[in-house]
Parts: C-alpha cells; structure tokens; sequence
C-alpha cells in the first residue's frame, strides 16, 4: 500500500497522540512523569540516545546510505533519568501518547529531556551498543513513531536553546505547559515556540526536465531543488517565485503545494512545491553566484543514469521526495563518495539552514 506523498515524508511521519489538554496540568503531567509506563528521549546537542545502531561511519548524509546496523532510539525510564530534571532550569518536555494499532492514544506516555555532555557520556558507557545519533543520518532508519519523537524532540528543544531569555525585554524565562510554553518573569507574557517557513520548488520545463542547482557550499557535483526562507509578510507562493527568481532568474507560474516537512535544523519546516516554467520566462537561467553557483536541467535519463558523476539530496530531505515524486519512483542508489568535509551549516540537504547572509 503506498502512501500519500505528504505523510510520507521521513520527518513528516508520525505515531503520537500531542495530547495538548495535559500540558496545562501539572499534577496529570506529574502523574505521567511517575508512570512505568512513561517513556524518555533522551537529547543532547541536538543528538538522540540510541539503544543500537548508529550513522554508517565516513557517511555525511548525502546521497544514498550505506548498509549499516539498524537504529533503535533508546526510550528509558523515568526514573532513569529521575536526577536531569531535578534542577528547576531542565526541561522536561511533553511530546504526547503512542498510538497503537488503531490510532488509538494507548501506547506509553513520551517524555523527552536534554543533558549536558558529561551525562551523555556516561549514558552511553553504562549501555553496551548505546550512541549518539543524528536525526538527519538516521530518519529512514526509524519507524514512524520513531521518527515523529525525535523531530518534535528536537525541534522543541533547539526552541528552548535559544529561549532563555524574553526577546521582548531580556529578563529570564520559565518554562510551563509541559514545556510547550515559557513565561517572562517580568513582565508575565507568554512566550510561543516558533517555526521558519520555507519553500523547496521542483521545477519542470516544456520537455518535463527538472531544474536543479549546485550550492556553493557544496561539492561541484552536488545538486539539490531551489529554496529559501519566507519573508514576514509574504505568501508561500510569492516566496517561492521570488527565490526562484533571485537564485536562477527561472520565472515559474502557479506554484502548487506537494507537501511539507518539519527540518528541525534548527527550526524549520521546508513546504513544497511543483511548478512550471511560465510561458514567457524560459528565457535561460542564470545562477545568482554568490548561494548558487551551477544550474542544470535535468532529464528522467540523466537523473538515473548511474555514470552521471551527479550526487542528489539525501534521503531524509523534501528535496529529495520531491525528485523522486517528479521522477515516479525510488532512484537507484549508488555509490556516495566517502567523507566530505564539509562547513557545518552545509551539512543538510534542504537548504536552507539557518537564516543569515545570502539567505535573502
Ligand atoms: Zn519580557
């Protein structure tokens, strides 16, 4: 049975239940957090505990994933971790209740935390196969409920890593609602997680060729979909024609949405597009130079052909479904070159990464 493509998305995907009527009651949420049968995610630096499994070694996330051993995230106990939420500075963040069979909210409660280094170090030496994993690296490898924890996971807490304090005022916050809310200790507001749009566009020419552009933080051969961030004020649609246009002076016509996934490096959620080339606007692209530096049309032949030298997204990314949605299937995996060094905010398939220069 396949699936539609939206929810097929490897960090769309999900198996929880984000009961948001507990958040607001600390004595259910203390209840819970005293429950066998509560379970934890354990974070730290935007890593997840794993039980087994790990990224395959010299891999960096592009291209196809080598064979490795399968990743299990480790869910523990709470009293397990009892002693990282006992300082009241620690989160200690709400994701919901498992789904079963049914999709029915019967499975373990899921909490999720985040320790600091010398706790992750000796999480991993008392647990024999235990590591540290990379959402990004390890997605296809999880199951959707997997999957769904860890992406809400660490979404929620890159928030609460840059939200220390209020951005209206400076002062401390505290954190409330099972985590999905901090509070100014000024002036007393309530204070929102937030998520940066942005648009990914397949794009199609008259010959049903896909437009596809090599960053110039990448390696020469490395080619991806057009994206960037939404700017306040302005529609998905208008943002997608307008990135398009600023990185290969393509004009696109009617943009129509595909589908969207959560991109939690560090808080973006990535909304697809399919467009056309407008019937005026196949007047020959030019890459701006300064975020992309090549621009190819591709054919269905070139895209498969395994002698191309080209190497695609990796298959955790949007950019990545969305060629093999404009292709009509899974793209033969070949061979990704061993480990490329590569600057840090480079090192995703879906650009963008973090909003800063050139990511206008
Ligand atoms: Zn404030």
């Amino acid at each position: 049975m396949s699936r539609a493509f939206p929810s097929s998305l490897p960090l769309s995907r999900h198996r929880i239940d984000r009961d948001h009527d507990t958040r607001s009651d600390p004595a259910a949420l203390d209840r819970l957090w005293s429950s066998a049968d509560t379970r934890v995610l354990v974070l730290n630096r935007g890593l997840a505990l794993a039980s087994t499994g790990s990224a395959p070694s010299g891999w960096d996330g592009f291209g196809d994933r080598p064979p490795s051993i399968r990743t299990e995230l480790a869910l523990l106990r709470p009293d397990e971790v009892a002693g990282d939420v006992s300082d009241e500075t620690a989160v200690r963040l709400y994701l919901g209740v498992l789904l079963d069979a049914h999709d029915d909210p019967t499975g373990p409660p899921v909490f999720a935390i985040s320790v600091p280094d010398a706790r992750a170090d000796a999480l991993v030496a008392e647990r024999p196969g235990a590591s540290w994993v990379n959402l990004r690296l390890v997605a296809t490898d999880l199951d959707d409920s997997a999957a769904g924890v860890f992406t809400e996971a660490l979404a929620m807490m890159n928030w609460h890593a840059v939200s220390s304090h209020c951005p209206r005022c400076g002062a401390t916050t505290t954190v409330e609602s099972g985590g999905w809310v901090r509070r100014c200790t000024v002036e007393g507001v309530e204070l929102f997680p937030r998520t940066d749009a942005a648009v990914i566009v397949g794009i199609v020419d008259a010959e049903e060729r896909l437009l596809l552009g090599s960053n110039a933080l990448w390696e020469k051969n490395r080619y991806s979909l057009l994206a960037g961030f939404v700017e306040p004020g302005e529609s998905l649609e208008a943002a997608a024609i307008r990135e398009v246009g600023e990185e290969s002076g393509v004009v696109i016509a009617d943009p129509q949405y595909v589908g969207s996934q959560p991109w939690p490096f560090p808080a973006s959620l990535m909304v697809g597009f399919m467009a056309r080339v407008a019937e005026d606007g196949a007047s020959g692209e030019r890459p701006d130079g300064d975020e992309i530096i090549d621009l190819r049309w591709f054919s269905r032949e070139e895209i498969v052909d395994p002698d191309n030298g080209f190497l695609l997204p990796g298959p955790s990314s949007i950019a990545r479904a969305i060629i093999e949605r404009w292709y009509g299937g899974p793209l033969v995996p070949r061979t990704t070159p061993s480990a490329v060094a590569l600057p840090a905010d480079a090192a995703a398939d879906d650009r963008p990464v973090e909003p800063g220069p050139g990511q206008g």
